[in-house]
């Protein structure tokens, strides 16, 4: 009779997703495809952690010698104390969305900055201004990203003002009132709200019509659906416009080579992201 020990060794590589509650996510899809593709003897599973066990999650993870963790609200700050080290992305940020080994180290990681800058860069953009609407995780992000690309004039628009002082103090960039975010005249426009989501915020979008037209990009960072109220407000217009499901696979793409070293294929992948949006 085989010993239990031979099915503890089998080099199965455990990878998942921490968050509470944990809505619909298609990181499983990506990655379970990328382990598949590239016959990585590796799973990525969902686990739904409340606060007050993040402790013992991250204990597990050291025990277990899970290979790899996205880290999701409401774990994304809170988490970052548990780990050995913060990179220099996670600090500027203030959260932490991958944990990933080096060294027998476990270190904290933000690729939603990654997610943000790659498609900028693909086009080559670079623009003069920048205007990021919200002020939480994403936002945070966002501006990290445009720090790194060296956006010079960098503003930061939130419903709630007092919200938004924080963001604003730690990178050193303006705040402009919520009433007046459409007189921005042109340059790139971020949304890191939620507004354009599917449920109770579809159909809603963050900036007004007619302060979106050929000299403005729109960047939006809500990716269901696949086009947003503000996506399709900005290409009547005549914008330039990124998805936010961009920002979404290449923050994974960008997981996926700190867990395997492997980078997934664009194209397969994104269709695969695509077609379970849109059917
Ligand atoms: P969050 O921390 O909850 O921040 C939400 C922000 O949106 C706050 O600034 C909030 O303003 C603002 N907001 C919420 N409802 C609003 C409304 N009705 N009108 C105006 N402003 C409103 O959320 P988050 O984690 O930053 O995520 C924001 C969005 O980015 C989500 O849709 C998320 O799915 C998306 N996201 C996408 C990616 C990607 O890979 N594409 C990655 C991360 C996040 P107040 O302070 O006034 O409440």
């Amino acid at each position: 009779m085989p010993s239990s020990s031979s099915s503890s060794s089998l080099p199965i590589r455990l990878h998942g997703i921490v968050g509470h509650p944990l809505g619909h996510t298609l990181s499983p899809l990506v990655h379970n495809w990328g382990f598949r593709h590239y016959g990585i003897p590796g799973v990525y599973l969902a686990w739904p952690v409340e606060p007050g066990r993040l402790a013992d999650f991250v204990t597990a993870v050291r025990v277990l010698g899970i290979a790899g963790v996205s880290v999701t609200i409401p774990h994304k700050t809170a988490i970052m104390p548990f780990l050995d080290v913060i990179t220099d992305r996670s600090r500027a940020v203030g959260a932490v969305n991958t944990l990933f080994w080096r060294d027998g180290q476990l270190l904290g990681e933000n690729t939603d900055v990654a997610g943000f800058v790659r498609p900028l860069v693909e086009r080559g953009f670079s623009p003069a201004s920048a205007l990021v609407l919200g002020c939480g995780g994403a936002a945070r992000a966002a501006v990290a990203g445009l720090r790194e690309l060296a956006v010079p004039d960098v503003r930061v628009s939130n419903r709630t003002p007092e919200r938004a002082e924080g963001l604003c103090r730690d990178f050193g960039v303006e705040f402009v009132p919520w009433e007046r975010r459409w007189e921005f005249g042109g340059g790139l426009v971020v949304n890191a709200t939620p507004l354009g989501m599917l449920g109770q915020n579809e159909g809603l979008s963050p900036m007004p019509r007619e302060a979106l037209g050929p000299s403005v990009v729109a960047f939006d960072l809500v990716y269901n659906p696949y086009r947003t109220q503000f996506v399709r407000d900005a290409a009547a217009a005549g914008a330039q416009v990124i998805v936010g499901l961009e920002m979404f696979f290449w923050q994974a793409v960008e997981q996926f080579r700190l867990w395997t070293g492997r980078t997934l294929p664009r194209d397969e992948v994104w269709e695969l992201l695509r077609t379970e949006l849109e059917g």
